[in-house]
């Protein structure tokens, strides 16, 4: 066992079995043990591959988006360009470069990165040190005043809990112990308030999935941006309504089990990006239609970039570089299992790229 495993076990020996959410959070965030607090896991010898860390078009292209969005909106003089989740940096500084081509938009910015780990601020730290960036622990510290905000595979890492429909109500999935070892069992059956409205499209076994930390997050990136102007485009892998068991372990490109080493590999559970458009829409801001990334990517010009810095390739080079772009746009590869949400003030214009609902 881990040591982060016989920690959880002490715990649940002592006061019961906890929530997925629980165990996801301090599998991740545990100050001495978790998966992003104590590691770099990116790239091809770490666990897993990025959008940003596969070509440095995906950034760029979110950076002509956002600086678009801010010059539909007038100008602002100043505002927050924030991410959540920023990894390696990568991403913020290919939107940085690429924005630089809106005269005033990086003069108008201030930098701020919402980062819970030490291990990555420290890389971030280095990546972007020409930007000054602030650091935020949570997003619901965010400043108030004009937001303009990006989060690639950020919801992603946020803990969900699970509940298994029952016939009248749901038993939530926790994870207790069996044998001495970690194992998944069902707490006893509940009537909830927060899962009234999924009754009529589920039937007992279904697993549906909620994420309350994401909504807390959406719900406050709306707050800001209904209150002050901004938008946020958010990218992840999901859907549109939870529906079944999504946690998943990944450790060196390849599937794991989740509870077996606490702490030592990723766990992420899909996005229900019903759920954050309906948090934004509660908080006063209106919600765009999930486009797949191919499609978005594809809107916002991808081909012309992917011709305009293949043109400098060797043949090898050139090779990757047309690899890469089919790997964030193809529909087999990641142009459809991830998905882009924006988020806007009524009265402006959803973000390039996204389309208001009908
Ligand atoms: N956006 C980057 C990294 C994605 S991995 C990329 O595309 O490459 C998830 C990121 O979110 C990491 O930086 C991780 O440390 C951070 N993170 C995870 N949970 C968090 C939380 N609860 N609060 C703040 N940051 C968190």
């Amino acid at each position: 066992m881990t040591a982060l495993a016989e920690r959880l076990a002490a715990r649940i020996r002592s006061t019961g079995p906890i929530s997925v959410a629980d165990y996801m959070a301090a599998c991740l965030l545990d100050p001495a043990a978790g998966y992003y607090a104590t590691r770099d896991p990116f790239g091809t010898a770490g666990d897993f591959v990025t959008a940003p860390e596969i070509s440095q078009m995906f950034g760029e292209l979110l950076g002509v988006a956002l600086a678009q969005a801010w010059a539909d909106q007038g100008r602002p003089e100043s505002f927050v360009l924030a991410e959540l989740g920023p990894g390696r940096g990568t991403l913020m500084a290919d939107l940085w470069r690429a924005a630089g081509v809106m005269p005033g938009f990086r003069q108008a910015a201030r930098v701020v990165l919402v980062e819970a780990s030490p291990a990555l601020r420290a890389v971030q730290a280095v990546a972007l040190a020409g930007l000054s960036p602030a650091w935020l622990d949570t997003a619901v510290a965010l400043p108030e005043g004009k937001l303009f905000l990006v989060a690639n595979e950020f919801f992603d890492a946020l803990p969900v809990r699970q509940f298994v429909r029952d016939t009248s109500g749901w038993r939530e999935r926790v994870v207790a112990l069996a044998g001495g070892r970690l194992a998944f069992a069902l707490a006893p059956a509940a009537p909830l308030a927060a899962l009234a409205h999924r009754l009529g499209d589920t039937a007992p076994g279904d697993i549906v999935e909620l994420c309350p930390a994401g909504e807390a997050v959406a719900s406050t990136v709306a707050a800001r941006i209904a209150t002050h102007g901004g938008v946020a485009i958010i990218v992840d892998y999901g859907g549109w309504r939870s529906r079944g068991d999504t946690l998943q372990a990944v450790a060196r490109h390849a599937p794991a089990d989740p509870l077996a080493t606490p702490g030592e590999v990723d766990l992420t559970a899909h996005v229900d990006f019903e759920a954050l458009a309906r948090a934004a829409q509660a908080a006063g801001a209106l919600a765009t239609t999930l486009v797949p990334q191919g499609l978005f990517l594809n809107r916002m010009g991808i081909a012309a970039r992917a011709a305009a810095l293949g043109r400098r390739l060797t043949a090898a080079a050139a090779a990757s570089h047309a690899a890469a772009l089919r790997r964030l746009t193809d529909p087999a590869e990641m142009g459809n299992l991830f998905r882009v949400l924006g988020i806007h003030p009524p009265g402006a214009p959803p973000p390039p790229g996204l389309d208001a609902p009908p």
